[in-house]
């Protein structure tokens, strides 16, 4: 039988799996790119256009917020920068606290020397006692940071980050917060090293619109293809237009629990939670405090955001042309993460994006807003309950009927652009067709 492997999905996973095989990639969209995909908006317009518009008075933004790429196999970046020239960038991040106005370069832990002497003592007394065994995240980031900057930081932070999850997931994900004594000893008097998976990042010139449309041309891809079901007896995917097509192996970057319920499986362990973001894409007028840093984590806010980053920052060419050399504008994005199946409706997002201009406006950071555009990722952030065992058992109960989840949201896991390209990589290569060997077992 003729073997007939699709790969769903045409973000940066699905592209590279798509050019590693020469398989055919069904996309939902009209785009290339997933939440990597950028799009440009004019002041006093509502309609995105296209990020390859020719109008040189919109700002420019991405579906997802500012998307940095950070890390990354040399082989994955060689390729990256043999498709189109990059940038290279060094980090500027800071802590923001809204009530003193007081920032703090990232990490926290790492720069003491910017707290009030008694709470960075204390606060490094209490990350020299050793950390209690605990099993959630709210448990390894007091064990390992204590309750000085626990309470100051990393507790209001991560709820907010993970919308109330906080408490109840599992810790993960720690080299996001690395804990060291040493450096925290180090930047209570001086100058640490930058530390942290992020401390460096490259941004594609011309933005990452570029990158996805490049990589598109090296692809079979077909566009306007949502899949709704996969009939895992029949292996047929259905489209939501009614259409249907047989496969016998599918590789998927849908988010897992959505390739489960297409699939109509289940397992025995518990689903694994995720959240979403509303990113808040706002181009203003600078304000008078707007700071230089590429993105800040906010402990509190009254709209409810935890970060705010800053796409002007890191690349002027984000502004309208007219803003690129005097830097009189800026380009902002604002995330606030909320639990699954909780999308506010569209009354809800106009009051919120109301709330979050008058509040950029109360900190300095923007003067008017020219642009306000919000958009939705619905599966942003994947989770794990402590001990859990859905993620490798769903993985497992797909793989079964000839579907292979990659990428961040098909494995379930924190990921940038950078190891998700060399997922579809690795993928598309395993599947890719070998002369003399065949699909169904040996050589032919
Ligand atoms: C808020 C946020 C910020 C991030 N910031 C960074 C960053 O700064 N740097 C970095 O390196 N990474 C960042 N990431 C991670 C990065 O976005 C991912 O690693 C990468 O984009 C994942 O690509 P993907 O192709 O696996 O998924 P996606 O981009 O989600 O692509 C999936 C594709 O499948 C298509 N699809 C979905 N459903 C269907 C369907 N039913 N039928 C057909 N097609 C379908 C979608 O339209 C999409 O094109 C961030 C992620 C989030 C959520």
């Amino acid at each position: 039988m003729e073997e007939n492997t699709l790969i769903l999905g045409a973000g940066m996973t699905g592209l590279a799996a798509g050019i590693a095989s020469g398989l055919p990639v069904l996309e939902a969209t009209d785009n290339p790119g997933g939440i990597c995909l950028s799009y440009r908006m004019r002041p006093g317009d509502d309609q995105p256009l296209p990020a390859d518009s020719d109008e040189d008075e919109a700002y420019r933004f991405e579906n997802g917020g500012g998307h940095w790429i950070f890390g990354g196999d040399p082989t994955v970046l060689h390729f990256i920068r043999r498709l189109l020239p990059v940038q290279h960038y060094a980090r500027r991040s800071s802590v923001y606290f809204p009530d003193s106005g007081a920032y703090v370069p990232y990490p926290i832990q790492n720069h003491l020397r910017y707290l009030d002497k008694p709470l960075a003592l204390r606060a490094l007394e209490e990350m020299a006692r050793p950390a209690p065994p605990g099993t959630t995240m709210a448990d390894w980031v007091t064990g390992n940071f204590g309750d000085t900057l626990g309470e100051l930081f990393f507790a209001p932070f991560h709820e907010l980050y993970t919308a109330g999850l906080y408490n109840d997931i599992a810790a993960q994900d720690s080299y996001k917060s690395p804990a060291a004594l040493g450096l925290a000893l180090q930047g209570a008097f001086s100058d640490a090293p930058a530390v942290g998976y992020n401390t460096t990042f490259i941004y594609p010139q011309g933005g990452l619109n570029v990158l996805a449309q490049r990589m598109a041309a090296h692809c079979d891809i077909e566009y306007g293809r949502r899949i709704t079901a996969f009939d895992v007896q029949a292996r047929r995917v259905r489209f939501a237009d009614g259409d249907e097509r047989p496969y016998q192996r599918l590789l998927s970057t849908l988010p897992l629990n959505q390739a489960m319920d297409m699939a109509g499986l289940s397992v025995p362990a518990r689903p694994d939670p995720h959240t979403s973001v509303l990113v808040l894409n706002i181009g203003a007028t600078r304000g008078d405090k707007c700071p230089d840093d590429h993105w800040l984590y906010v402990p509190r806010s009254d709209s409810g955001f935890h970060r705010v980053g800053f796409y002007s920052a890191v690349d002027r060419s984000f502004l309208p042309a007219s803003a690129r050399a005097s830097g009189n504008r800026v380009s902002i994005y604002v995330e606030r993460a909320f639990p699954a199946g909780s999308q506010p409706d569209e009354r809800a997002v106009a009051d919120y994006c109301a709330q979050v201009v008058k509040e950029l406006q109360q900190w300095g950071f923007i003067a008017e807003a020219e642009v306000v555009h919000p958009t939705w990722v619905e599966v942003a952030y994947t989770w794990s309950w402590p001990g859990s065992g859905w993620k490798a058992q769903a993985i497992k109960a797909l793989e079964e009927v000839g579907i292979y989840q990659i990428g961040r949201y098909g494995r379930w896991i924190f990921q940038g652009i950078a190891d998700s390209i060399r997922d579809g990589f690795i993928a598309g290569n395993a599947f890719r067709r070998y002369p003399g060997i065949n699909d169904s077992g040996g050589e032919r």
